[in-house]
């Protein structure tokens, strides 16, 4: 056996992964002492400790300021939406005023859906894939509704090829153009939440661009995790969750990404709101809605400072990772570690449903196991019962996604070595 593939090599390249403090930054579940492997980061990511004090300051300003820490301290929470999208910006690739940080991602879908799904008699279509989170399928077919279209006649939905997990993008190109007289909006994953597949967002929105359909992602298990380009990209809007890969807390606030070329367009529809409205009148108090030239002009209401500063210190540690590419090569490491070590030691009695490919697959592996007498699920409920977190979908996955950030090798092998007596038991 390749000495890597034994306990103590795991623990030998974690000595030398130079991201290795930034565990300590996290709270990590225990059992007994010990502890646990924790690989649902794709579905709730860590507890940062600095969240807490980023927390008590806001209560501590609250307490002393009152209504003046809109205006008074570091940051002033007159400026703390703008600080926090700004940073985030940062991490998916977009500039600056393309990227507000607001409300909760299924929201920002429908309000991105208000703007940019504007049908008429001849094109009023949304094309999604088959098996597109259900809360997407719930939303575009609730837009249809209010629109007086048919769900049934007006959703293209593409579905990977007979035999196939994944779609490739050429079949989703082949669908766009088989469509592109009756499309009025495209909706895609940028990371499949069941297969972990990594969808070509950058040749896909080519297409969707040439062919003037509006085209957005829903980028929920894709921000945090791989490196994005959104605005050379290209594409009309994006939206994610910050609890998955960015760490920000259960139901923390989502974010969105609005083309420069539509932030900065005025005229553009939209549901309103005074925080929308241009800040330097926004006081003034008049009814009429002038929007911020910006992502911001999309703000509804007075921003929930309590719910941004887990956010702002969340950024914090990717910034002090040095961003997404150096996180994005441990990660290199980590999937061949992982895929290796499935391979020697639980050879075809596990399948990898994620593709193989540096550009077709994130933090996630999701897993098919064939065993005698056991069913998947069992598998996965054993695994919980050893303090091993994954993570169950229906029909028959367990995914398992080891974060750069605060995962270990050592964690990847205590995985594989727990689902290899799970499997045995
Ligand atoms: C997690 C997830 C969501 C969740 O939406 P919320 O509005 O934040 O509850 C939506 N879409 C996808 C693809 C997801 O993975």
């Amino acid at each position: 056996m390749n000495p890597i593939l034994s306990h103590s090599g795991a623990q030998e390249l974690d000595q030398k992964d130079p991201l290795r403090r930034f565990r300590d930054e996290f709270l990590m579940p225990q059992t007994d002492g010990i502890t646990d492997v924790y690989f649902v980061g794709n579905s709730l990511g860590l507890q940062p400790r600095r969240i807490a004090e980023q927390l008590q300051t806001v209560l501590d300003r609250w307490h002393r300021s009152g209504v003046h820490g809109h205006f008074d301290g570091e940051p002033a929470w007159m400026n703390l939406p703008e600080i926090v999208s700004t940073a985030m910006a940062g991490i998916v690739g977009a500039l600056p005023h393309e990227v507000v940080v607001m409300n909760t991602l299924t929201v920002n879908l429908h309000l991105m859906m208000a703007t940019f799904y504007q049908p008429t008699a001849g094109r009023h279509k949304i094309l999604i894939e088959e098996h597109a989170f259900p809360s997407d399928h719930q939303a575009v077919a609730s837009h249809l509704q209010m629109r007086s279209q048919s769900p049934e006649q007006s959703m293209v939905i593409v579905k990977p090829a007979a035999g196939e997990a994944t779609i490739s993008a050429e079949h989703v190109i082949d669908t766009i153009r088989r469509h592109q007289d009756s499309l009025a909006l495209i909706l895609l994953p940028g990371v499949q939440y069941y297969t972990g597949q990594v969808f070509d967002m950058p040749r896909i929105t080519a297409v969707a661009r040439e062919l003037n359909i509006p085209i957005g992602f829903d980028l929920a298990h894709a921000a945090g995790n791989i490196p994005l380009q959104l605005h050379d990209w290209d594409m009309d809007f994006a939206c994610w969750c910050t609890y998955k890969y960015m760490n920000s807390g259960p139901g923390a606030l989502g974010g969105c990404f609005i083309h420069e070329r539509h932030a900065t367009n005025q005229d553009l529809p939209r549901l309103a709101g005074w925080w929308g409205h241009e800040r330097s009148t926004r006081f003034q108090m008049r009814p009429e809605f002038v929007p911020s030239v910006s992502a911001q002009g999309w703000q509804l209401s007075n921003p929930p400072i309590l719910a941004l500063a887990p956010i702002y210190a969340s950024l914090q540690l990717f910034d002090e990772a040095e961003g997404i590419q150096s996180l994005r090569s441990k990660w290199r490491r980590m999937d061949g570690y992982f895929r290796e070590l499935l391979a020697q030691q639980l050879g075809d009695r596990v399948r990898i449903l994620t593709p193989n490919s540096p550009i077709e697959c994130g933090c996630q592996l999701s897993l098919e196991v064939h065993h005698e007498g056991n069913s998947g699920r069992q598998t996965y409920e054993r695994l919980s019962n050893c303090s091993v977190h994954t993570d169950w979908r229906e029909p028959n996955v367990i995914r398992a996604a080891p974060v750069p950030l605060y995962n270990s090798f050592e964690d990847i092998w205590r995985f594989v070595d727990s689902l290899a007596t799970c499997l045995d038991a």
